[in-house]
C-alpha cells in the first residue's frame, strides 16, 4: 500500500473553498510530509486550486524529486519562506492562508514583504492537522506497526529490569532495541523512573538505581516509517503492597472505563471524564495530573485530544493514547497507556500485552 497523496490534497482543495482561499502555504513540516511525501527538514508548500509548488533548497534535491509527484519542486537557495513570493508571482491570488501556530513574527513579516500586497494573508490554524486527525487505511496500518514495534520493545525490556539496574541502562536498551526492531528512532524521550520518582510523570531518566520494592513506569515509543507510537507499562519489583495494588486496580479500571466510552461521535472530554470519574469513585482523582490522551500520527501530540474542554467528537479513523495514572508526591506513581483506533463500532487497541499487573 502507498499513501495516496491525491486523495489528501483533494481534501485539502475542498476545504480551501468553504474557506475561501485561493491557495495556501504550509509550512509545518509534518504537514508537508503528510500532503506530498516530502521528508526533509527545510520546505514550503504552496497548493493552489489547481497547483502544488513543494519549495526546498540545493540539499534536499535529489530527495524532493524522488519523494513527491504530487507537487512541483523548485529549488531556492537560502528559507524556502523567502522563495514564496516568487512561486505566487503571476498567478491571480486574493487570498492565501497560512499556518499561524507555526510561523515566527519573523517571518511573517518577512512574507508580506516578499509577496505582492494585493494577497490578503488569512490565518488558518489547525487547518491540515484537521485532516490528518482522521487516518486513511494507509496510515492505520503504519500505526498498527509503529504500536506492534513498540510492543515487542517493551516485551523485551521487562525481563532486562532487576534490582541494581540504572534508569538510564534500561532506557539505553529500550532505544537500542527501537532501532534494532527497524524503527527510525524513539517518538519522544524515553521516560523511565523508578521508586518516589515514578509520581513524576514526565521523569527523565537518571542514573537512579532501581530498587527491590519499587514501582518503575517506562514510557516508550517508536517513530517507524514516519508513524509514531506511545506506550506505557508500570510494573513493580517484587510482591506489590495492597496499597500498590488497589492503586494500580483503579487505573486500570479508569483505562477500561474510557475504552468502553470509546465511539464515534463522543466528544474527547467526555472519554477523559470516563476515566476521571473512575479515579473519583477510588478517591484519586486528584492524583490524575494530566489528560486522558493525544492523538499520535506522523507527530507524538496531534489531533484530537482526550482532556477536559475537548469539544472534538471522536471519527472512525482517529488513532488515540489512552493513558490514566495517578502520581502520589513522595510515594509513586502508576500510569497505564496503549494507542487506540476508533471504529465504526466502537475501539481496537493497538498496543499489546494488555496492562495485567506485572510484578517481577
Ligand atoms: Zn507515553
Ligand atoms: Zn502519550
Amino acid at each position: 500500500m502507498a499513501p495516496n497523496f491525491q486523495n489528501r490534497i483533494r481534501c485539502l482543495r475542498e476545504w480551501m473553498e468553504h474557506a475561501g482561499l485561493d491557495a495556501i502555504l504550509v509550512s509545518h513540516a509534518p504537514n508537508i510530509l503528510y500532503l506530498c511525501g516530502f521528508s526533509g527538514s527545510s520546505g514550503a508548500l504552496v497548493v493552489g486550486r489547481e497547483w502544488a509548488v513543494l519549495i526546498t533548497d540545493g540539499r534536499y534535491d535529489l530527495q524532493a524529486r524522488a519523494e513527491v509527484k504530487t507537487a512541483r519542486v523548485r529549488i531556492y537557495r537560502g528559507d524556502p519562506l523567502d522563495a514564496v513570493g516568487k512561486v505566487v508571482e503571476g498567478r491571480r491570488l486574493r487570498t492565501m492562508g497560512f499556518e499561524a501556530h507555526h510561523l515566527t513574527v519573523a517571518q511573517r513579516r518577512a512574507l508580506g514583504r516578499a509577496v505582492r500586497n494585493s494577497v490578503r494573508w488569512k490565518q488558518v490554524p489547525g487547518a491540515v492537522e484537521a485532516l490528518r486527525a482522521v487516518k486513511d487505511s494507509f496510515e492505520i496500518a503504519e500505526l498498527r506497526a509503529s504500536a506492534k514495534l513498540a510492543s515487542r520493545v517493551m516485551e523485551q525490556v521487562v525481563p532486562l529490569l532487576r534490582p541494581g539496574i540504572r534508569e538510564l541502562e534500561v532506557a539505553a536498551e529500550i532505544d537500542f532495541r527501537i532501532r534494532k526492531l527497524g524503527a527510525s528512532g524513539p517518538s519522544f524521550e524515553t521516560i523511565i523512573a523508578s521508586g518516589p520518582r515514578s509520581a513524576l510523570p514526565h521523569a527523565r531518566p537518571s542514573g537512579k538505581k532501581i530498587r527491590k520494592n519499587e514501582l518503575v513506569v517506562l514510557d516508550l515509543g517508536a517513530i517507524l516509517r514516519h508513524y509514531c507510537s506511545d506506550l506505557t507499562r508500570t510494573v513493580y519489583l517484587g510482591k506489590a503492597p495492597p496499597r500498590v495494588r488497589k492503586m494500580y486496580n483503579a487505573v486500570q479500571e479508569a483505562q477500561a472505563a474510557a475504552f468502553a466510552s470509546i465511539r464515534p461521535g463522543i466528544p474527547g472530554a467526555d472519554v477523559n471524564q470516563a476515566a476521571r470519574h473512575v479515579l473519583d469513585l477510588h478517591g484519586l482523582g486528584r492524583f490524575f495530573v494530566h489528560s486522558l490522551g493525544h492523538g499520535v500520527g506522523l507527530e507524538i501530540h496531534e489531533e484530537p485530544r482526550l482532556q477536559s474542554g475537548a469539544k472534538t467528537r471522536l471519527r472512525a479513523g482517529h488513532v488515540v493514547t489512552v493513558e490514566p495514572g495517578v502520581y502520589i508526591p513522595g510515594f509513586g506513581g502508576i500510569r497505564i497507556e496503549d494507542d487506540v483506533l476508533v471504529t465504526p463500532r466502537g475501539a481496537e487497541i493497538l498496543t499489546r500485552p494488555r496492562g495485567d499487573f506485572l510484578e517481577l
